[in-house]
Formats: C-alpha cells, structure tokens, sequence
C-alpha cells in the first residue's frame, strides 16, 4: 500500500481593512515559512496602490470621529486592548514562534515589552496635557494643546512581529490618529491577529488596518497625500529610502535602521558576567535583533579570559524548534538567510579572523533554517563580519589595547544604535556614557533597550528623523502643537489699534 502524505496546508492571510478581513485582488502573494520545518505554512496577500488608497480612506473617514473621543474614554479603551492582549499573550507569542522561528519564552518576552507600550498608552489623558498661561499680557491668556496627524502608517521588519508595530499603532490611536500598517510580508499573522483583538476591545472600525505587501504597498503608502506621517522600522538601505521619500512629499518621517552593537569589556570587568551578557545577547532570537551585541571588544588582558569563558558557554545553547520547551535559540527566518549567514564563517577565515566555533557544524534534524552559535576571534574593522550587521548567531571578538581604542571603534563605526560597557569602574561608565556615539548604552546591560516611559532610538545610519520611538518622543511624533492666544469681550478696553500686537 502506498502511503499518502498530505501536502501541508498553505494558510492565506489576507488584509484588515475597516475593521475585517479583505481579501486581496492582485494575484500577487508571497511565501510565508514555518522557519522549524522549512515548511511553507502561508501566502500572503500582496495590496495593489488601490488597495492601500481603500486602507487609506477608511482611515481617512474613522479619523473623523476617533479624534472626538474623550480622552477618559480613550484611555478606558486602552486598559481593555491592555487587558485582552495580556489575556492573549500566549496566543500573539505562538503567531511569532510559528512564523519567525523564536523560541515561546523569547516570543513571549517580545510581548511583554509590547504590552508596555500598550500600558503607557493608557495615561494618555496626563501625556496630552498642554500648558496655561494665564494673563500673559493684560486680558489675554495663552494656552498650548497637542493635537492628532491625521492618518498616519507604520512600516515594521521581520524580527519583532508583534513588538514593533506596538511601539507605533499604540501612542499613535491614543493621540487621536488613525493607523495604517504594512507589517513584514515574512511573519505577517501577529498583526491581522491584533486587528481582530482591537475589534474585541472595542475600538471603531477602520481606526487600525493592516496591509501587507511589498515595495508596491511602501511606495502606495509614501506617496499616499491623505497620509501625514510614516514610522519605520527596518535595514538601514531601506530606511534611508523611505525616509527620503516620504520627507520629499512633505510627510513627518522617523525611519530606524540596522545596527552594529559593540560590547566593550575592560579588564576589571566581572568575566563571568561579561560572558553570560555577551552569549544571552549575542545569540538571543538567533541574533535577529537590531540590539544584539555583534561584536565584543576585549581590552588588554581580559581577551583570553573572556574568550575562554564564552567558549565555554555555547556547547550548553539549546537550539531547536522554538515550540519544543527547553529551546533556546530558533532557527533564522529564511533559507536564504540562513545560508548567507553562514558565509561570513567562510570569508572571516579567508580574511584572516580565528573561527572558534563553528555553527555549521551542528547537525539538525529536517529542513528547518537552522544554524548553530559561532563565535570568531581576532576580527579586525576591515573584515566582512565586523562591517557588516550580519544579523544571526555570530559573535565577532575584536581585541584592543587601550579603552580610547574601543570607544574609537564605537565612534567610528557607521552605525549608532546600542553599546554596552562592562567595567567596575564608575568613573570609566561615566566617562563611556558621556562620549559614547549611539542612542542608547548600557552599563553592564547588554541590550540596553529602554523602558516604556522613555524613547527607543539610535544615531547615526541607525535612525533617519529627529524622533525616537515610543514614549514622550512618541507622543510628540504623532501630535502637533497648537498655542491659543485668547481674551474675552471687554468692550470698555476695545479700540480700533493697527499696530502690532504688544504685550501690556
Ligand atoms: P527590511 O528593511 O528588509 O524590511 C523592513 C520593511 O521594509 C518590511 O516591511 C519590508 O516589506 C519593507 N521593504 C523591504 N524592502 C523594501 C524595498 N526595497 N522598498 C520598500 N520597502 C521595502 O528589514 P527586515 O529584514 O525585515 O528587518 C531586519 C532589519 O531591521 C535589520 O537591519 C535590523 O537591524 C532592523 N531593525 C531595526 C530596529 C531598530 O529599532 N533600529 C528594530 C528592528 C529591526
């Protein structure tokens, strides 16, 4: 007899527009993977223009009416969106280990900091408070509000599927806008899910939508006249683009780029700390992180020590399909990817570094994207592995001799995203903190990303715009301001003056 294998099921995942799932019409669609099995689980529909303009309007008309709601009523709906994501967190977390390939504690992490955003969000009514000047001149007060965009569209990467539109769908609806989002086409469920948890807590329809696509969706969004800003997160290529073009139509723009995250380790640093920080960072979500430490810079004689250490650490990395509790490194995202990740291993010993560890050497079961942990010694800045973001499990170890040297690299390099320092000396972090180019750092933290109530964002190639993400930056970037000068009817002090107003 033979034995009949169903072919997998290939699930459609389709657009949410006005609040329900819209089929897309264009016959274009991309591949989304099971990155543990190599299996493709879904195709995603690909918008025309039109169907972006159909997001756009819908929108456009919800506008109206949401940026009426109060603000107790919208910070009532918040603590309920707050409340079903909180309920549904496992659930948003099964969509990422499923689609990204990140292990359920990791995808569930990426949730958690999602959530903080969502909470921050429902203190909107304090966030919004404007500022009063009363008797500013004789009879007159002057006051300032902060009021909505407009529409406004939020374009995010593969690597936070849930996290990163949260950064921006959240503070964006709170302050008043509507929102338009084109997530990755390569793990797109996450946000078609959230859609319909929105719908759940009660916000209107068409204040939130999802597009999927490809630069056929981006480009319809920039060049849309009914959207007034665009966030965007993703390669700094792609960044520079998007920012480019949206600012050329007269959109406020933030776009965040790539990163290359130095680690730098002075030799009174607490070596086992500094290689437990260096491995957690390094390899977490298979170094699919914009703030993942690529590069340990080892000071003086703290190198064979560290090094040793970290060495030690990696035959004791679980990795494995995300869903199988225990794991804690997924496979990458593509084959594609995968494969081009594994190159650096070849021209990094071509150019001269030391492979330590070797990924590849790992065996796996199935056709899953899997890549083991590598580790390569004595990368200098000319090499491919130092230049380049390389996005995966490969830490790259330069050494150095002097701290002026390493805060030099970190300077030097084109990218200003996150850095890390690993020192007891106080004086030294300070110094680091002070001269340091990148937007954010960390003193004995390695992946210093910031709490809620603060903004996330680099310098340098890693962040086009004058906004960081989320938290006050994220207010002001989805508001604009307004100042009201005002006088009540006096009509004993009323004439007739040309001149140009005066204070009195
Ligand atoms: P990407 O730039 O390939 O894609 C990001 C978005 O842009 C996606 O929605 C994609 O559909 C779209 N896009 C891709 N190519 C395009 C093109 N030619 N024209 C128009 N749009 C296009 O990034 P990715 O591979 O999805 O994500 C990984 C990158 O994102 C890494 O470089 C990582 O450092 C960066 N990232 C940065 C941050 C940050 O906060 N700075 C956070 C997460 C990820």
């Amino acid at each position: 007899m033979t034995e009949t294998i169903a072919p997998p099921t290939v699930k459609p995942i389709h657009h949410w527009i006005g609040g329900k799932s819209v089929e897309g019409t264009s016959g274009r669609s991309g591949p989304v993977w099971n990155p543990a099995t190599g299996e493709q689980s879904g195709a995603v529909d690909f918008a025309t223009v039109e169907e972006v303009d159909a997001a756009v309007r819908t929108a456009k008309e919800a506008f109206v009416s949401w940026r009426q709601v109060s603000l107790s009523r919208r910070a009532e709906l918040f603590f309920k969106i707050r409340q079903l994501v909180d309920e549904h967190r496992g659930d948003i977390a099964r969509f990422l280990t499923l689609e990204h390939g990140k292990v359920t504690s990791d995808a569930l992490g990426e949730v958690a900091r999602g959530l903080e955003v969502i909470e921050y969000a429902c203190g909107i009514p304090t966030l919004l408070k404007g500022e009063y000047s009363e008797q500013a001149s004789g009879g007159i007060d002057v006051y300032s509000i902060r009021q909505p965009l407009g529409v406004v569209a939020g374009i995010t990467p593969f690597n936070f599927p849930a996290m990163v539109p949260m950064w921006m769908w959240a503070p964006a609806i709170a302050c008043g806008n509507t929102f338009v989002l084109k997530p990755s086409e390569k793990d797109p469920s996450a946000s078609v899910y959230v859609g319909e948890l929105l719908k759940e807590a009660g916000l209107p329809d068409g204040v939130f939508n999802v597009v999927h696509g490809d630069k056929v969706a981006v480009d319809a969004i920039l060049e849309h006249p009914d959207i007034a800003a665009v966030s965007f997160v993703g390669s700094t290529p792609i960044a520079r683009y998007v920012y480019e073009t949206g600012t050329s139509k007269g959109k406020r723009m933030q776009a965040l780029g790539g990163a290359k995250n130095h680690m730098i380790v002075l030799p009174d640093a607490d070596v086992a700390m500094a290689a437990d920080a260096a491995v957690s960072a390094a390899y977490g979500s298979a170094g699919e992180r914009c703030m993942a430490v690529s590069v340990v810079v080892a000071v003086g004689d703290v190198a064979d020590p560290l090094i040793g250490a970290i060495k030690e650490r990696l035959p004791n990395v679980k990795v494995g399909p995300g869903l199988e509790e225990g794991n804690e490194m997924g496979p990458l995202i593509t084959r594609e990817h995968r494969d081009k990740v594994a190159g650096y291993l070849d021209t990094a010993a071509e150019q001269g570094a030391t492979v330590v560890s070797d990924g590849r050497e790992l065996e796996f079961e199935g056709d899953g994207f899997f890549l083991g942990v590598s580790l390569i010694d004595e990368v200098t800045p000319e090499m491919d592995a130092y230049r380049d973001e390389i996005f995966g499990p490969v830490l790259s170890v330069t050494r150095v001799g002097t701290y002026d040297e390493a805060v030099k690299l970190v300077n030097e390099n084109p990218y200003g995203n996150g850095t890390a320092i690993f020192t007891r000396d106080g004086g030294v972090a300070r110094q680091f903190q002070f001269e340091a180019q990148a937007g954010m750092v960390g003193v004995n933290v390695p992946i210093p990303v910031p709490v809620a109530y603060y903004s996330f964002g680099g310098w340098k190639a890693s962040l086009f715009g004058d906004r960081h993400i989320y938290g006050p930056e994220g207010v002001d970037f989805y508001t604009r301001g307004k100042v009201v000068t005002s006088r009540w009817p006096d009509p004993a002090t009323s004439k007739v003056d040309l001149g140009f107003p005066q204070t009195r």
